[in-house]
């Protein structure tokens, strides 16, 4: 959404945990005291875990059935309800609680059994909880979250409420809630204030709902693009007082925290979710690299096969996508202000170009920058008839959507999330989601890629909320690589993967602990 704007180049002065053994969620994988999750055995034992590949392809199934029914998609959930906004309506879940705000808690029954679906993809959350046996290290914890609010985030949001969390949630982007699904966590007494097209206001009025309470105030927050924190810090600095820590997840959120932290204004420890190695590797890459596809299959039906497509930006997102779409065969053409980024595109085949050296050639524009006004109106108006347009960054700031409301121009809404604009001498660029993040508003994410980073959410709340006094500083904070190779490690027992142990005397020959860390925090 608005507001403030990232600043770009910033130098990211994240402080790595050194030493992980002296942090209290690190200490609980060695040292195994009372009041925390057992994770000692975790780290030994998820190698001889059974083979869990029959359940994965079960999951696969099921999710297929699942979205012919009545769809795991975010985009086909609201077609069928009425048109009365859900402030307006008067709605109680079975249990008399009206302390949610969802497009129609009827809903419920069918979300339940989407949340169920992907808790079958995300053993490694469904572990921790049964870990937990009884002990609550978010007991007291009362978390105020920001998420995109799909069947994945319901299955962290229920396992923060297991682990002993109270928690109000809003959604981090007007498109992507499933409704269904934030009906299942309200009927599950979840105060959730979400739906999927909500104006820009509903949107701050959702926020608000979660953080203006009487009688609760929260004392941790996990944002998804910092507009949370931002609205924390804007009316309610005094909440701040409570709060012991911020787990942020996206690149957008997390430069608005080290621009905070630069300017002497962040007032509580934060965790960098975003750099952790399992998300950067493993959300922002293997997940797109699946998404875009779909995304832009299911709004536009297009081919790839000999499409030429410029991508903007070569970090993770960009990475994923130009893979997907040279192995379709596509001509893919990318843009990058980074030298070794560029560079590496070169290595991997691509042509690096800026972006009006193609505009005028190319089928499908994706930008991925996380940057704002990569896409111009200048860039718009030599685009050739046809030319799609979306944006898989964070914020809908990277291509100048407001440029096109012009008098000069016709929008012809075509498709849910799928708009023609039309320029005075009958060209049409099909713009997709409005320019906001087009694999969450138009299609599925991996359920699995999706655990690992909410795996590392919930592990960094945990972390951050146990930590003693004075252990982090009002600073921003990365994982450790341990933590990281910890959420890896519960992931690997669905693919029926082997880790190698080392030897004693390869681990003193590497100078390494045999239980990891097993590389250094810079490593990428
Ligand atoms: P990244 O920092 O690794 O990559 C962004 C790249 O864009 C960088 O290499 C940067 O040099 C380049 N760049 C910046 N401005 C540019 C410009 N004007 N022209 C060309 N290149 C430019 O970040 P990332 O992890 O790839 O994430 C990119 C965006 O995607 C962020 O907004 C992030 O929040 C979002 N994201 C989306 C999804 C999704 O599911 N769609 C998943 C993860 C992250």
């Amino acid at each position: 959404m608005s507001v403030p704007e990232p600043a770009g180049g910033e130098e990211k002065q994240a402080k790595e945990v050194e030493d992980a053994e002296k942090y209290s969620f690190m200490a609980t994988v060695t040292k195994a005291p009372k009041k925390q999750i057992q994770f000692a055995d975790d780290m030994q034992e998820f190698t001889k875990f059974p083979t869990k590949t029959g359940r994965r392809s079960l999951s696969r199934s099921i999710s297929q059935s699942s979205t012919d029914s009545y769809s795991s998609a975010a985009s086909y959930t609201d077609s069928s309800d009425d048109e009365v906004s859900p402030r307006e309506k008067q709605q109680t879940n079975s249990k008399g609680s009206s302390n949610f705000c969802v497009k129609n808690i009827k809903q419920a029954e069918f979300g339940r059994r989407e949340i169920e679906i992907a808790e079958q993809d995300m053993s490694a959350l469904i572990s921790l909880r049964k870990r937990a046996q009884g002990e609550k290290p978010l007991a007291g914890a009362k978390i105020v979250g920001c998420t995109h609010i799909t069947a994945q985030t319901a299955v962290l949001i229920e396992t923060l409420c297991a682990l002993g969390a109270q928690c109000r949630w809003s959604a981090c982007n007007i498109y992507s809630t499933q409704n269904e699904v934030a009906a299942a966590l309200a009927e599950a007494g979840v105060a959730v204030f979400a739906w999927k097209g909500e104006s820009e206001d509903d949107f701050w009025w959702c926020i608000d709902r979660c953080v203006n309470v009487d009688g609760w105030q929260a004392n941790m927050i996990l944002d998804d693009g910092g507009d949370l924190t931002h609205w924390v810090y804007k009316k309610y600095p005094s909440v701040f007082k409570k709060i012991r820590g911020i787990v942020e997840e996206s690149v957008t959120g997390v430069h608005r925290l080290y621009q905070l932290s630069k300017a002497g204004k962040l007032c509580v420890p934060a965790m960098n979710v975003n750099d952790s190695v399992t998300k950067q590797k493993f959300d922002n890459l293997y997940c797109c690299r699946e998404s875009i596809l779909d995304g832009l299959k299911r709004t536009t039906d297009v081919m790839f096969g000999g499409k030429q497509v410029v991508v903007c930006g070569y970090g993770e997102v960009g990475k994923g996508c130009c893979a997907a779409l040279k192995a379709l065969g596509a001509i893919v053409y990318v843009t990058e202000i980074d030298p070794i980024c560029a560079l590496q595109a070169c290595m991997d085949g691509f042509r690096v170009v800026k972006l009006s050296e193609v505009i005028r050639q190319v089928d499908v524009v994706i930008t991925c920058t996380g940057n704002k006004n990569v896409v111009t109106r200048e860039h718009l108006d030599r685009m050739k008839n046809s030319c799609i347009v979306c944006n898989m960054g964070h914020s809908n700031t990277e291509i100048d959507v407001t440029s096109l409301r012009m008098p000069e121009l016709t929008w012809e809404r075509v498709r849910s999330q799928v708009d023609h604009v039309i320029w005075p001498d009958g060209k049409r660029v099909v713009l997709l989601a409005e320019g906001r993040l087009l694999n969450l508003s138009c299609s599925t994410v991996p359920t699995f890629v999706l655990s690992i980073t909410a795996t590392t959410q919930a592990l960094a709340l945990i972390e951050l909320y146990n930590a003693p006094e004075g252990r982090y500083k009002q600073d921003v904070y990365l994982l450790p690589k341990k933590m990281d190779e910890y959420v890896a490690s519960l992931h690997l027992p669905s693919f029926d993967a082997h880790l190698t142990e080392l030897t004693d005397d390869q681990a003193k020959y590497l100078g390494l602990n045999k239980n990891g860390p097993f590389k250094p925090n810079y490593y990428r």
